[in-house]
């Protein structure tokens, strides 16, 4: 999974920071949505996707990775 942030699109809700805190933060200057994290363990996968969904702003975009070719 990648996961990447617009910080043009961030409204300063929190909320993904109140859902996921281990992976966004938000900048003690302006508030706006930083990335703690730039790989995700697969237990943070569906918290991840549902902080994405959740955002006010559509900030959040994830990204799946492909499936293993067999
Ligand atoms: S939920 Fe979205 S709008 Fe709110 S702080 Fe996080 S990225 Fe920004």
């Amino acid at each position: 999974m990648r996961v990447s942030v617009d910080r043009d699109r961030c409204c300063s809700s929190g909320m993904c920071v109140l859902n996921v805190p281990e992976v966004f933060d938000q900048d003690e200057d302006d508030s706006l949505v930083r990335l703690r994290q730039t790989s995700f363990r697969p237990d943070q996968f569906g918290d991840i996707r549902l902080a994405s969904q959740l955002c006010p702003g559509g900030a959040i975009t994830v990204v799946e990775d492909e499936p293993a070719q067999a």
